[in-house]
């Protein structure tokens, strides 16, 4: 592994490079936890939700609902490896996964090969190949070409880290596109930026948030306006406990898909969390992994596993499918 994300030796860090650097600092530095620790976690429901754990989370079951057996999978942003399971259980052929923090493709090659701790399980039917590497900054398809084409390309809660500036959203989104096959799908949640804007603009001050997490923009912003002409480098710091601190850029829906659009990339569905639980709760299909996160609701009804703070910031995120223009693949 190693394709060039490269800051250690650099000089003269640009602005953007410098926070793509604090991203992978942070996330290099959150060491595999046990079981117990994450158990213990505050946010152990939300990262259910986020993760339905095993076979409980809202990847799953866009995973579920996309991935086809034998499947080719690009896991942008793959982190630890924390779908590794999901991917197994849709029987992929071929996983490879790519990630800007050193620690966590080490985290994850361990979690691939059998951990003791985690997983108690022999390895996974499907090869892989890790990659450490900035996906937004880097020529990916150079590196890919004997993995190329995917069927299917995944980024889960990472998309957003693209947009710092317009150069680095069009490098993902060209990445995406050039690995993809035609007809091929490309999944992935990130954070919700007309939830985060109209919660910046109900709160008095420049903070907001709950139990669990809290979003500050920097005064730069105090106007809370945000100009079309400039809708790249918008950035918060995002403070989840006991998962992520570190800087965030919002990213404008509409615009995420008309720039997807240039690079033959459609948009097929878009759902806030909210509406996409409520929707898919009611599915046969799912029920068991609802059954397993237990009754979910707005938090008030005291039944929900998940506190009404959780619920609140899992409004924060939304989950999008997009496919790559040309004919589906023949049968
Ligand atoms: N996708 C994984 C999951 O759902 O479990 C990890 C999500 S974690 C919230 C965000 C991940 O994005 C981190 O692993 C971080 O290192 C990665 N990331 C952030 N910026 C990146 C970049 N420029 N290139 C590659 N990975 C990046």
């Amino acid at each position: 592994f190693g394709a060039g994300g490269g800051y250690g030796e650099q000089e003269g860090y640009s602005e953007e490079r410098i926070s793509a650097q604090r991203v992978a600092d942070h996330y290099s530095a959150r060491s595999n936890q046990t079981l117990e620790e994450r158990e213990n976690s505050p946010i152990i429901h939300l990262k259910k939700l986020n993760n339905w754990s095993h076979l409980r989370q809202i990847k799953s079951v866009l995973v579920q609902l996309y991935a086809r057996p034998g499947d080719c999978v690009l896991d942008l942003a793959c982190g630890k490896g924390g779908d590794l399971i999901k991917w197994d259980k849709a029987k992929v052929g071929y996983y490879v996964g790519v990630d800007i923090a050193e620690g966590s493709i080490k985290d994850c090659m361990t979690r691939y090969n059998g951990d003791s701790d985690q997983q108690r399980r022999k390895k996974f039917s499907f090869p892989a190949r890790l990659i450490c590497a900035d996906c937004y900054e880097t020529r990916l398809d150079e590196y890919l070409r004997e993995d190329a084409p995917f069927d299917i390309c995944s980024c889960q809660f990472a998309m957003h880290y693209s947009w710092s500036t317009e150069a680095r959203a069009r490098q993902a989104l060209a990445n995406i596109s050039a690995l993809l096959r035609p007809g091929g799908t490309f999944i992935g949640t990130m954070p919700d930026a007309n939830v985060i804007i109209k919660r910046l603009r109900e709160s008095e001050g420049m903070e907001f948030g709950n139990s669990v997490y809290c979003i500050t923009f920097g005064e730069e912003y105090t106007e809370k306006k945000f100009p079309a002409s400039r809708p790249f480098g918008i950035k918060y710091k995002f403070h989840l406990e006991d998962a992520v601190d570190c800087p965030e850029w919002v990213v404008p829906f509409h615009l995420f898909k008309l720039l997807a659009e240039e690079y033959d990339l459609e948009l097929v569905l878009m759902k806030n969390f909210h509406e996409f639980v409520h929707d898919y709760v009611q599915r046969p299909e799912f029920a068991d992994l609802m059954r397993r996160l237990g009754p979910l609701g707005d938090g008030r009804s005291g039944q929900s596993t998940l506190s009404q703070d959780e619920w609140e910031a899992s409004y924060l995120y939304l989950a999008f499918v997009l496919r790559k223009r040309g004919p589906p693949p023949s049968q």
